[in-house]
């Protein structure tokens, strides 16, 4: 009998995240605050890159990176039940990996400070959000397509409580985006859908402004740049 496969990040992704989790050492009550934007933000970033991607535009992107991937996002529209023969999470290593590799550069070379920890922290939160909602996107697909093997899976327990209890989406939500023409229920959390939907009327009429926000808001772009500046800030 086939078994669901274990979501899980690259090694590589899991000592980083475990590295700079064990580095930050002490999370206050206040960093509740810092949670709260981060789910804010991983909410509307996973909602932009699924917009971006489903584009057809976005296939032809002179990026081949951006291409494949959105060609890989497409075909999950016509073959949805391929995802539950794959680690899911493998999609979102890169972006795992290159959004925290300057807070991981930075820890081992410089000392961290309240100030930059709070990119660190939202860094940090952001990636664990947005491994949860890929994981849960999986099991919704596994609920949908594969419902008799599910129980074997304790991952599936966890999530399908979440689910449950109104946490995360579920897979009847999720089912109506694979209904052609694909174009609602794009979040994997639940959040500010309604908010979204709007940016999505927005930029569905403006493919400039969407490729623009997917350029500058993204995770990768915004630690980068973070952190190239408070380098730059400690030689002048
Ligand atoms: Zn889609
Ligand atoms: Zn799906």
């Amino acid at each position: 009998m086939k078994l669901l496969v274990t979501q899980r990040p690259s090694y590589i992704n899991l000592i980083i995240l475990s590295y700079i989790f064990y580095e930050i050492k002490n999370i206050f009550l206040i960093d509740l605050i810092i949670f709260f934007f981060s789910y804010i933000y991983c909410d509307y970033w996973l909602f932009l890159l699924h917009i971006f991607l489903d584009q057809l535009q976005t296939t032809k992107s002179s990026i081949q990176f951006i291409s494949i991937l959105a060609k890989s996002f497409q075909e999950h529209h016509l073959d949805p039940k391929a995802i539950i023969d794959s680690n899911h999470l493998s999609d979102i290593d890169k972006l795992l990996l290159f959004s925290n590799l300057p807070c991981f550069l930075y820890m081992i070379f410089y000392e961290i400070t309240d100030t930059n920890s709070t990119l660190i922290k939202f860094s940090l939160f952001t990636s664990i959000l947005g491994i949860i909602a890929s994981t849960n996107h999986y099991y919704c697909h596994a609920i949908t397509h594969k419902s008799s093997l599910i129980k074997l899976n304790l991952q599936y327990k966890i999530f399908s409580f979440l689910q449950k209890k109104g946490f995360l989406p579920t897979n009847e939500y999720h089912k109506i985006h694979h209904i052609p023409p694909h174009e609602c229920n794009w979040n994997f959390l639940n959040g500010n859908n309604k908010f979204l939907t709007y940016l999505y009327l927005l930029t569905e009429k403006n493919y400039g402004l969407l490729r623009l926000l997917f350029y500058f808001t993204n995770p990768i772009s915004i630690t980068w740049l973070y952190f190239s500046t408070q380098i730059i800030k400690r030689y002048i």
